[in-house]
């Protein structure tokens, strides 16, 4: 226990940073410093301007609309405001639209056996089940009926794709969800995630959240000496365990670190970022996650083309089969079979939002605009038919989440053979070994961290608040005064 209040540092002002300082100033703890490499906090809830309207570049769904979930309680207030979700419209890949009727039943009847995994499932990849799952109904149909079925169910399998942001569903450990808490059916809130952000960082102070402060090191496990100026009245010099480097020099000393950068920064820079390095297990886990990621490309046009109330549009290879779904380089816009229509149009204009998962995300990120409308808007073509006037969107945004040195990515997700509760060690704090009473110098938070909504907004947000009451529970007579009126706060 140290004999001052603790100097706090929380590395990165996503949702995780966010949750965490803002909770730990709910605890009474007065000195807690964010800093945020990038110019803006959010992380990856992000937003950008289109024409006039802004939209989700990150998050923009609620995976759970229930009380259990934080993020839901926060921003409920705005689901009045949300448009209908709209339509969804089905077309081939020979130019047809095809009976959405049939389409959405069969896309139903695909989702439920990706829903419905089974338990035990130990070593098994999500595309071995549902390969052997859609064969067995494919098997019982007429043969007129299979070819229709089997592209509608690969359809749902490159949909999934998308939701982990992978590249092949034979990856993907099919008890991938086992520890998930289920929150409640998903909403689409887009155009107001960013309310989150503005909600989390509203009470912190804006002298301690600092932006462009990207951090190159973390010392742990050390004694550093504060400056002579803050020595305390008898004299004595405070050694701190902990000193956090930044980019530039700037040194700063904390007793306790919250690291939350993603998954996809561990990886690229984990073995130089703390020294002494992190322990073997950790770095393991490090290795074994995937980070995925997926890109979002809208596309704005003077005129819409789709009807009016159409909320989604998807797209269906005849001679697509659930058996291997998988992205191919060579043919990346197999790969953009799902678009969704930005609504309401009063509020973003005409605006489509074309999703790909995985390698395919990684590629589209290096193209040009001009590359990616030109070939986006033949893929329209091939799918609305000859009779559709599909013109060039007047401007296209594509995501860089890979390319973004400090998110590198979209979320996390678990390869076959690896169990959840590996997060559980990647979240372990970490103690000195030089200075035994010096405790959780170093804390983890993040969605990679959370076993039971890795993947998710609140996810991050939740593994903030679990850091801040471990800090609050290790110094619990110091906050005693303030922690009765934690309860009332998310
Ligand atoms: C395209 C996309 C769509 C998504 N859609 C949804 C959705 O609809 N619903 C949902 O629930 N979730 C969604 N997610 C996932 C969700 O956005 C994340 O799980 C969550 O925002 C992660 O928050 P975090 O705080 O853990 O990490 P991050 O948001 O990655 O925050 C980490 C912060 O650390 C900063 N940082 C990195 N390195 C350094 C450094 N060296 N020094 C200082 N700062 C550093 C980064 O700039 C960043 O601000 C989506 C994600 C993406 C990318």
């Amino acid at each position: 226990m140290v004999d001052r209040s603790p100097s706090i540092v929380v590395v990165g002002a996503g949702v995780a940073g966010l949750a965490a300082a803002k909770k730990l100033k709910e605890y009474g703890f007065n000195d807690v410093t964010v800093l945020e490499a990038a110019e803006n906090v959010g992380g990856r809830v992000a937003t950008a301007t289109l024409g006039n309207a802004c939209v989700d570049t990150g998050a923009q769904y609620i995976h759970g609309t229930s009380e259990k979930n934080p993020v839901y309680c926060l921003l409920k207030g705005l689901l009045n405001q949300l448009p209908e979700m709209g339509e969804e419209a089905f077309y081939n890949n020979k130019g047809h639209k095809v009976n959405a009727n049939f389409a959405r039943r069969a896309y139903e009847h695909g989702e439920s056996f990706i829903y419905h995994r089974g338990s035990g499932n130990s070593g098994k990849s999500l595309g071995e089940h549902y390969a052997v799952k859609t064969q067995g109904v494919i098997e019982r149909l007429q043969e007129d009926e299979k070819a229709r079925m089997q592209s509608v169910f690969a359809l749902v399998g490159k949909d999934m794709l998308i939701d982990i942001g992978a590249s092949d569903l034979h990856r993907i450990s099919l008890d991938s969800w086992q520890y998930y808490i289920d929150m409640g059916d998903s909403v689409n809130i887009t155009g107001f995630m960013y309310q989150l952000v503005d909600l989390l960082k509203e009470d912190f102070p804006k002298d301690r959240l600092l932006l462009k402060r990207e951090v190159r090191t973390i010392k742990w496990d050390g004694s550093f000496p504060s400056p002579q100026n803050e020595a305390s009245p008898e004299g004595k010099v405070r050694q701190y365990p902990v000193c956090i480097v930044c980019e530039d020099g700037e040194e700063i000393l904390a007793d306790h670190v919250i690291v939350t950068v993603s998954l996809g920064c561990l990886k690229a820079q984990a073995s130089d970022l703390f020294i002494p390095s992190l322990p073997t297990e950790k770095i393991e886990v490090i290795n074994k996650l995937c980070f995925g990621n997926i890109a979002k490309i809208f596309l704005a046009y003077e005129e819409a083309f789709w009807e009016n109330d159409v909320g989604s549009i998807s797209f269906i290879y005849e001679d697509d089969t659930p058996a291997s779904i998988s992205t191919n380089k060579m043919q990346w816009l197999k790969s953009m079979q799902s678009f969704s229509v930005l609504r309401p149009k009063e509020r973003f204009g005409n605006v489509l939002i074309g999703w790909c998962p995985g390698e395919i995300a990684d590629l589209v990120e290096t193209m040009t605009d001009n590359e990616l409308s030109a070939a986006v808007t033949d893929h329209l073509k091939m799918f609305f038919g000859p009779s559709a006037n599909i013109p060039q969107p007047k401007s296209i945004l594509c995501t860089k989440w890979r390319s973004n040195k400090f998110i590198k990515g979209s979320y996390t997700f678990l390869p076959v053979g690896v169990d959840g509760q590996v997060m559980d060690t990647l979240a372990q704090p970490l103690e000195g070994s030089q200075f035994p009473d010096a405790h959780l110098q170093v804390m983890f938070a993040g969605e990679a961290t959370m076993k039971t909504l890795y993947g998710t907004v609140q996810g991050a947000l939740l593994s903030g608040h679990r850091e801040a009451d471990r800090l609050a529970a290790h110094y619990k007579d110091a906050v005693a005064s303030t922690s009765a009126s934690m309860d009332k706060h998310v």
